[in-house]
């Protein structure tokens, strides 16, 4: 099979309002490069002094002890399921609406995932998820579905009850809180990426674990690297998912510059929708409590026709997008699973329905009062 990016990376940003904002973001690159010009003079490529400090930044800005950085979110994923032991005819149980890479590390740890429907925020249905525990189940992977936090008061009692642990998928949700506490402070191990479509966006890819345990922060840091405990020792032959130094750089300066901008703004766009939408009765908006403070890495709701109208926006100059149209028990990949169209409705009837709007931190109020008109126009409203 053939690299389709290149191709890909031709056709995004086609329109005058987009999800891609690349260019714009790293419009001040100069400032990042005397950074990485530095770490070519010292040589520390990976996890080098820069990546030291990053992780210790990361790691306070979202409720925890301790940062590890990897190669990439998956990685984070994978490799936390593997600090915990979880092996070949362990299950973990997540959800079947969202993005590959969640189910992806578990199967690659040789674990069976196990689904449980979403509910009306969106993101796993906590109510369900006692039914699906088994002698088997070894943890629960939540996932902050664009940035909103999960009911991880719900989800953590109920790992305490049966011994379980919780790995969130925290890729959407860098900064959100839940009941005002950092968003890593809600799961056993919390994993994060920096993929340059995500929120803190890098050079190329990047992940994170972040945990209070030190236990399993010590596995982490030496199962990133080979399993090293130092140079000439390894404790268990491992993985090597390091987090590049120039990546850490990168992902210091939008931290210590830009931020607190991204996630402010995205909050502000999102909130500014919401209002314009919840009086339109062909929409249905996520869920949102306010306890939790989500940092909409994507907005998204569920739209009444929503092939023609995605196709109507897409004309209108807006890169309205499916975030995602098959859920993972329905995947190719999940054939052999035994899954079967409707054992999950919620999450179903969410991919059939949703649609993103852009609602980075570079869209202007008159872009956010064109995108409200032309829904309002499709709808006839
Ligand atoms: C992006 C993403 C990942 C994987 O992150 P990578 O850094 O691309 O490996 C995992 N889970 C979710 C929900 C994501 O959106």
């Amino acid at each position: 099979m053939a690299n389709f990016y290149p191709k890909q990376y031709q056709e995004t940003g086609q329109f005058p309002i987009n999800h891609n904002y690349l260019p714009q973001q790293f419009s001040d690159y100069e400032e990042i490069w005397q950074q990485v010009k530095k770490v070519v003079q010292q040589g520390d490529f990976t996890l080098g002094h820069a990546v030291d400090k990053f992780e210790h930044t990361f790691a306070q800005m979202n409720g925890a002890k301790y940062g590890i950085g990897v190669g990439s979110g998956t990685d984070a994923l994978f490799l936390s399921l593997k600090a915990l032991g979880v092996d070949k005819g362990d299950e973990v149980i997540t959800t079947p609406f969202t993005f590959f890479a969640t189910i992806g590390s578990i199967v690659t740890a040789g674990a069976t995932p196990v689904f449980v429907d979403a509910a009306d925020d969106f993101n796993i249905d906590a109510k369900l998820i006692e039914d699906a525990i088994t002698p088997r189940t070894k943890a629960i992977m939540p996932v902050h579905w664009s940035g909103n936090p999960c009911d991880m008061d719900e989800i953590n009692g109920l790992a305490k009850q049966y011994n379980l642990s919780v790995v969130a998928d925290a890729c959407h949700a860098i900064q959100a809180t839940y009941n005002n506490k950092g968003i890593a402070e809600c799961s056993d191990l919390t994993c994060f990426s920096m993929h340059p479509l995500k929120n803190l966006n890098v050079w190329g890819d990047g992940g994170m674990v972040l945990t209070n345990n030190k236990a399993l922060a010590d596995t982490l840091y030496s199962i990133r690297n080979h399993g090293l405990i130092d140079r000439d020792h390894c404790q268990t032959f491992s993985y090597n998912s390091r987090l590049d130094t120039v990546q850490a750089v990168v992902a210091q300066y939008l931290t210590d510059n830009k931020l607190n901008n991204i996630s402010g703004k995205r909050i502000e766009h999102a909130e500014y929708l919401d209002n314009a939408f919840k009086s339109i009765k062909h929409i249905k908006l996520p869920n949102r409590q306010p306890n939790k403070k989500s940092v909409y890495h994507l907005y998204m709701g569920l739209f009444e026709r929503r092939d023609e109208l995605q196709v109507f926006l897409n004309t209108q100059g807006i890169d309205a997008k499916v975030h995602y149209p098959v859920p993972m028990h329905l995947q190719p990949a999940a054939k052999d699973m035994g899954y079967q169209k409707g054992d999950f409705p919620v999450a179903e009837n969410i991919c059939d329905n949703c649609l993103s709007l852009p609602v980075h931190e570079y869209i202007s109020q008159d872009q956010l009062d064109h995108m409200i008109q032309c829904v309002k126009d499709f709808y006839g409203e």
